[in-house]
């Protein structure tokens, strides 16, 4: 962190602030005087410095971090990939491709099982469903809540898929995890939902972390560290696109955040293009992006029958049309050297 002091400061006065900077966050403080003004620099762990309280001290003219205010979520702290393995062996990041696909909501034992069977077949790793839906509207379906958990066990006990599914309130982990979900999704709207984020750093499941609809990738990566300071490292981030000015897609896809969040972070990140797009059509062609910038896994909404979804119907792949797409996206894994998980 570098601050950079206000012209006049006396020599005792930069002394005293730099023993007050070296007590209060166990800083080294190196100092350059010069005849118009004085830079400090900080030299150690700055992530737990409030950047807003050193520029509100009245010698400070600016202050600059130089280096990211996430530790666990860091590159820099973890040089290795985490791959996040379940009990039953299935992974997500250290190389392979991860397809995690399902309807938007879960509606029926018939619909979940059916989609659970041909996503199976089709090289699909995961099983996701929603149980209970964050809707824009409360007129709009909100999900079978607990009988929805009920049924997306049914279908990991037919197929042996582990489940991801989102939760939206802390009163509902237990439940969640007395359901056996195996990846607790948390969602774009609850990204910064800090509350909910630090309860789930103390439970030890592995959690989809959604970027949230105008976050930055910095966001992002300090929500992942909410859960990682609680000491729950089983982090994956999704990119799901962000909203833009573009009326022709629901979000824009962020491509770019791929490589970047990939080359900051060792956490395996996986794209949802389904709803970044918002049509069944572009699906395909955004995952075969995601999966050339180097994502470690894809979420895919797919549908028995898209026309009469209780939500997301427009963005929902057939089980044939996924079937497709993902012999493609595998096709594309190989070229680069790399399997389906
Ligand atoms: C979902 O996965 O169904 C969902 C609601 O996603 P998001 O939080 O990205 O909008
Ligand atoms: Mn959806």
């Amino acid at each position: 962190m570098i601050i950079v002091l206000k012209p006049g400061c006396t020599q005792q006065q930069i002394r005293d602030f730099c023993f007050f900077l070296h007590g209060k966050y166990g800083v080294k403080v190196n100092s350059w005087v010069g005849t118009q003004s004085t830079v400090l620099g900080l030299i150690g762990d700055t992530s737990a410095i409030d950047i807003d309280a050193v520029a509100a001290q009245k010698l400070v003219e600016s202050v600059k971090r130089v280096q990211e205010p996430y530790k666990k979520a860091n590159r820099k702290f973890h040089p290795n990939d985490t791959v996040v393995t379940l009990p039953g062996g299935q992974k997500i990041g250290g190389g392979g491709l991860t397809l995690i696909a399902g309807p938007c909501s879960v509606e029926s034992k018939e619909q979940i099982c059916g989609i659970a069977r041909e996503i199976k077949q089709a090289g699909a790793a995961f099983l996701r469903g929603g149980a209970f839906k964050p809707r824009t509207s409360p007129y709009s379906f909100q999900g079978l809540k607990a009988e929805g958990l009920e049924l997306l066990r049914e279908a990991k006990k037919e197929t042996g898929l582990p489940i991801v599914t989102e939760l939206m309130s802390e009163k509902h982990i237990d439940l969640f995890l007395e359901s056996g979900v195996d990846i607790i999704q948390v969602g774009a709207r609850n990204m910064q939902n800090f509350e909910l984020l630090k309860a789930l750093g103390k439970i030890r499941k592995p959690i989809l972390l959604k970027r949230g609809l105008s976050n930055t990738i910095e966001e992002l990566l300090m929500s992942a560290e909410y859960i990682m300071a609680g000491g729950n490292n089983q982090v994956i981030l999704c990119e799901r696109g962000i909203r833009t000015f573009e009326p022709y897609t629901r979000n824009t896809l962020d491509v770019s955040a791929i490589p970047i969040i990939k080359r900051f972070s060792h956490l395996p990140v996986v794209v949802d293009p389904s709803h970044a797009s918002g049509h069944s059509w572009l699906v395909e062609p955004l995952a075969l992006a995601a999966v050339a910038a180097g994502a470690d896994g894809l979420m895919i909404e797919v549908h028995n029958d898209p026309a009469n979804a209780l939500s997301d119907g427009a963005q929902s792949l057939t089980p044939n049309q996924f079937k497709q797409t993902a012999s493609h996206l595998k096709a594309e894994a190989q070229a680069f050297g790399r399997s389906l998980n």
